[in-house]
């Protein structure tokens, strides 16, 4: 399936920093994470990937595959996926970068939103915005933005769930896939996430744009230079990212000369040559925990700060 026609069908069926560390390119799966479970899901991240497995890539019956969590995918599609989450916590309700929202709506620039229950609740009139822009796919986020590596099995599945029902009521599109806060999960999170029929989506390069530490000329040359096709790169839209506004710009231009076209997650992984990298399962994700590395973790976290 072309990406247009991917678009074409997700449009008819609605609407920190990404580890480089957190997955590993030496592992490349199917992308049909779990048969059953995609074909049971009428989404449009999930049918085409289910219809369209190819002769390379398809798992046999014998061999079923467990779900994973997606950091990226390879093809031969120069395509790229941007990604903003919109986090908030129990105590943080952050905000609403509406100039990041306006620079993809000037550019007509397909992009995914995930959105925390609790940012969606507590930010009407960005709902509103963001429900009047089908071409904006929606993400789930949780509603509180907890580790969900430390959360029990039962308030994961209430988190999900509360927050896609807050989407489909607020926004009036379903939430496609699922990013864990702070990037912190492990099995038994995408299981759980699998049952809620949402594939677990990562990223595969950091802006580095949370908290203002990363100058926006580095920020560019980090997209430019890392993007390759099937990346899936991640910005923040909640005002804890003060240079995203000024980088995104000349990142999307960036992009488009070299050559690069931009989709949704669920397009991207509904491309028929995908393959999903697998991320890396993490514990703690990253975070507080991180704001003295060590020596040996400079690189990855500087490469990799909190969702
Ligand atoms: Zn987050």
């Amino acid at each position: 399936m072309s990406v247009s026609l991917a678009f074409c069908v997700l449009l008819a069926a609605v609407d920190g920093a990404a580890p480089v560390d957190a997955y590993d390119t030496s592992v490349s799966v199917p992308i049909v994470l779990d048969g059953s479970t995609e074909r049971a899901t009428p989404t449009a991240a999930a049918a085409p990937i289910a219809a369209t497995p190819t002769a390379a890539t398809a798992p046999t019956a014998t061999t079923p595959t467990a779900p994973i969590a997606i950091a990226g995918v390879t093809t031969h599609e120069p395509v790229v996926a941007l990604t903003f989450d919109a986090c908030a916590t129990k105590k943080q309700a952050n905000g609403f970068d509406r100039k990041v929202f306006e620079i993809l709506a000037r550019e007509q620039t397909p992009a995914t939103f995930y959105l925390s229950g609790r940012w969606v609740e507590k930010h009407p009139s960005a709902a509103r915005a963001i429900a009047a822009a089908p071409w904006i796919e929606l993400g789930n986020h949780t509603y509180s933005h907890p580790r969900l590596t430390l959360t029990r099995k039962e308030r994961i599945h209430l988190q999900i769930r509360r927050t896609s029902k807050i989407i489909e009521k607020k926004i009036g599109r379903p939430a496609l896939t699922l990013r864990p806060p702070a990037g912190a999960f492990n099995a038994a999170v995408v299981e759980i996430a699998n049952q809620e029929h949402l594939p677990v989506v990562l990223w595969s390069i950091v802006s580095g744009d949370v908290g203002g530490h990363v100058p926006v000329e580095r920020m560019d040359r980090t997209v430019l230079e890392q993007a390759k096709p099937g990346s899936i790169i991640i910005f923040h839209i909640n005002k804890r990212a003060p240079f995203t506004k000024k980088a995104l710009p000349d990142i999307i231009a960036g992009l488009r000369e070299k050559g690069f076209r931009f989709v949704t997650v669920s397009q991207l992984l509904a491309l028929p040559d995908a393959v999903p990298i697998k991320a890396k399962p993490s514990h703690y994700g990253y975070g507080r925990r991180h704001k003295r590395p060590l020596p040996e973790q400079k690189d990855q976290d500087r490469a990799n700060p909190p969702t």
